[in-house]
């Protein structure tokens, strides 16, 4: 079977509902193996381009000290984005101190993803009407069977809704706590700011170890090519995790779970168990799963920066898993509860 071979292509339908809540239909039954190439080559074929550039360029007009920004920026404001956007202002999946939540709010914002209230306003959105007509940018929604339409589908989660559905609910809405705190208005207020403070810093990294040549070289790498990777890592949570992978619990929509995306999105590809559990702080809920802005947070946590920090414990799991793990049961519950 094609799925069989080709791993975490594979797509299981799931059209069952947990006993007790109502039965919602899946919009499509499968998407098809062409289709699922097709996306397969889209997102994998511009990053090995920008690797190959790097490649071509190294020592010429890339280097260590670009790596080295790029990676240090590229992990402060990707955690920024997963677990304080995301995990924190989003979910609410823990609780921490104003100086900790600016900081995560500031560091989100260096990624350049729109201003948090809109970002978080879109992404409750998501799972409030997740592949559904109204999501932002659900690939699914709205899409008759075929490959063409699949394709358009995926594109229109990926980037294609940054255009079309973004920011069209601009009242509080889905957000109303962000709205009325006044620590997060005046962050966004300065929004500018962080956008230029995101790409001065490697300028000013590189320009003191070697001038002004260097400062742009860093502003590049280590600024717009950085930027440039997390966001797609970002965007194909929305379109890849809705369309390729597992599902391992049941959630009301098409998120998968895809073990490839993990190291490079901080755990945010174990999409479905989000979506199963959206308030847990921890989204790779199995042993193997890599979630580093999990233990981001579970490290803040122990240096008592953060608390009540929400995971399902083992009992809700099992309700919701789809197929029952080898030696499920075995583990202790974990403490606090996560459930949707
Ligand atoms: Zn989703
Ligand atoms: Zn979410």
């Amino acid at each position: 079977m094609v799925g069989a071979k080709f791993g975490f292509l594979y797509t299981r339908r799931v059209d069952h509902a947990v006993e007790g809540e109502p039965r919602i239909a899946t919009v499509r039954k499968r998407t098809s193996f062409a289709s699922q190439l097709a996306g397969m080559v889209a997102v994998i074929v511009p990053p090995i381009g920008v690797l190959s550039a790097m490649g071509v360029l190294w020592g010429v007009a890339f280097g260590p000290l670009d790596v080295a920004v790029f990676v240090v920026l590229y992990v402060l404001c990707g955690l920024g984005t997963t677990a304080g956007w995301h995990r924190y202002f989003a979910h609410k999946g823990f609780e921490t101190s104003a100086p900790v939540k600016a900081l995560l709010a500031i560091l989100g914002s260096m990624a350049m993803q729109g201003p948090l209230t809109q970002w978080v306003t879109d992404h409750r959105k998501h799972h409030a009407l997740s592949d559904k007509p109204g999501d932002p940018h659900s690939p699914h929604a709205g899409r008759e069977p075929g490959v063409w339409s699949a394709a358009l589908g995926l594109f229109h989660a990926h980037v294609g809704w940054l255009f079309v559905t973004k920011g069209m609910e601009r009242g509080p809405e889905y957000a109303r706590d962000l709205y009325a705190d006044r620590l997060v208005r005046w962050i966004d207020r300065l929004y500018l700011l962080w956008v230029a403070v995101t790409l001065g810093i490697p300028f000013a990294v590189g320009y003191v170890f070697g001038g002004l040549d260097a400062g742009l070289e860093a502003m590049v790498w280590g600024g717009f090519v950085r930027i440039f990777a997390f966001q797609h890592v970002t965007f194909s949570i929305n379109s890849v995790c809705h369309m390729f992978g597992k599902q391992a619990y049941m959630a009301r929509d098409e998120s998968r779970n895809v073990w490839a995306l993990a190291p490079f999105s901080f755990g945010e590809s174990w999409h479905n168990n989000h979506h199963a559990f959206p308030a847990s702080a921890r989204h790779g809920l199995e042993r193997r799963q890599l979630d580093v802005a999990y233990l981001t947070i579970r490290g803040l946590e122990r240096l008592g920066l953060v608390w009540d920090v929400k995971r399902p414990n083992e009992e809700q799991r099992a309700r919701r898993r789809l197929a029952p793990l080898a030696g499920a049961g075995s583990r202790p519950a974990e403490p606090g509860s996560a459930d949707a």
